[in-house]
């Protein structure tokens, strides 16, 4: 078993992990940057090192100053959250060769669906349904480009292998733009990522966003968890999260969430991990997988009474998964609202101290955050301040119990995005369910 863990990462996922430590009787280590010594979890850790000045670039994303705090406080596993250094496969692969364990997948496994178009080449492999493309990075070959638009059908996306958070992606309507787009995101991909490798897909015009959760341990088992809809975004940020996703049938999930498990056994993938999908006309178009927790895994947790952190830890010590495929059955809905430290119109960032937080409770209630009366929002990180989760019999009782709560929840002192998660759960079309990923920028007129 792990005796101590060191938590590289910060705010409500890093309280998070301490959480499951405690659970499982291991120690904990909290690193933080010189402005994060208020944080909750470092307050509650059993040991702290600060490893560097507030910009992450000095602290969170200082990989030589997390290992040296890991062999200060003989530390045996990682766990790096989500954002910073999770996904960094260079990351995973020094903690290795330092003697740890990191809690997330083989390094390789990091690098092969980091990269896109190897990404989706194992998916197809697998049989996952993919977005129809070129199945392959672009070649210098002009007119070859043409002809495969035109077979896949306008509107296209130019996509960057080795793009993320949004960036390396353009939309081409017609012909006339084609090859001007494939050289702009290619000298951008470049720029950006240090890889010009770009490929084609067909453009989705109003698609969905469904992703399933997958679990797999070092011994071969892989088991999805179901879907999440996560279609309430606002410039690829996901404001509203829930599961199971509306419409989706039981055969659906079966069908999808098996594709997604046999990936997952053929590629050797270890721990918790992410297939995105777009969905459009009854159809599942696989995207991009995340090799790493989630912001929104706990609308999963709530309707599938599996503990996600607890197992990736359990797993990452080389335990054998603790549920069969049979084992998990689906009950009731979650959803989740994101909340933010930032002007509910405006969505400016609002960093500052939190006067009075009276958090909601009740049956069903699940509050994830890392502030108190007193605490400090700063403005160098990410401006997510928790997560508020509610869980009902169905999807009408969990947003019942939403509503309420986001009534009850009290935050003072900074602006916060309340009101915008208030108006959502009020609104019609949300409340019949299934809108697609652009509904709530264009209920926001943006
Ligand atoms: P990133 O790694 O940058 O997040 P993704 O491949 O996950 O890139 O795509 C991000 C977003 O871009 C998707 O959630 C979707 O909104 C949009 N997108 C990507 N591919 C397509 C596509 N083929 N059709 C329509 N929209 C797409």
């Amino acid at each position: 078993m792990i005796e101590k863990l060191l938590i590289a990462n910060r705010g409500e996922i890093a309280l998070r992990i301490l959480r499951a430590c405690r659970e499982l009787g291991i120690k904990t280590v909290a690193v933080h940057s010189e402005a994060d010594r208020e944080l909750k979890h470092v307050l509650l850790a059993d040991e702290t090192v600060c490893i560097g000045p507030a910009p992450s670039a000095g602290s969170y994303l200082n990989i030589p100053a997390i290992i040296s705090a890991a062999e200060v406080t003989d530390t045996v596993a990682i766990h790096p959250g989500y954002g910073f250094l999770s996904e960094n496969a260079d990351f995973a692969e020094r903690v290795e060769k330092s003697g740890f364990i990191f809690v997330g997948p083989r390094p390789e496994t990091i690098r092969l669906m980091g990269d896109k178009v190897s990404a989706i080449r194992a998916m197809q492999t697998a049989g996952v349904p993919c977005v129809p493309g070129s199945d392959g990075p672009l070649d210098e070959d002009k007119k070859r480009s043409l002809k495969l638009a035109r077979e896949i059908g306008y509107p296209v996306i130019i996509k960057a292998s080795g793009g993320g958070g949004g960036r390396g992606m353009r939309v081409v309507h017609a012909e006339a733009t084609l090859l001007n787009a494939i050289a702009l995101t290619r000298a951008e991909a470049m720029a950006a990522f240090g890889n010009p490798m770009v490929y084609m897909e067909k453009y989705l015009e109003n698609p969905r966003h469904v992703e399933f959760q997958l679990l797999a341990d070092s011994q071969g088992h892989a088991i999805h968890l179901g879907e999440r809809d996560c279609s309430m975004q606002r410039r690829h940020q996901k404001v509203v999260e829930e599961a199971p996703a509306p419409g989706i049938t039981p055969e659906q999930r079966h069908t999808i969430g098996e594709r997604c498990a046999e990936a997952c056994r053929r590629i050797g993938y270890r721990g918790a991990g992410t297939f995105e999908f777009l969905y459009e006309n009854g159809e599942f178009y696989f995207i991009e997988m995340n090799t790493r927790v989630q912001v929104e895994h706990p609308v999963t947790e709530m309707i599938t009474g599996v503990d996600i952190v607890k197992e990736q830890i359990l797993i990452a010590a080389g335990e054998k998964l603790h549920y069969t495929q049979d084992d998990i059955q689906i009950r009731g809905h979650a959803v989740e609202c994101r909340l933010n430290a930032e002007h509910p119109d405006t969505f400016i960032p609002c960093p500052g101290r939190i006067e009075e937080f009276h958090a909601p409770g009740g049956p069903g209630i699940r509050m994830e955050t890392h502030i108190y009366s007193g605490y400090y929002v700063p403005p160098y990180y990410d401006s997510m301040i928790g997560k508020l989760i509610a869980h009902g019999e169905d999807r009408q009782s969990a947003l019942a119990r939403m509503s309420n709560a986001l009534r009850e929840t009290v935050i003072e002192g900074i602006h916060t995005n309340l009101p915008l998660q208030r108006r959502i759960l009020t609104d019609a079309a949300f409340r019949a369910g299934g809108v697609n990923i652009h509904y709530l920028e264009k209920k926001l007129g943006l």
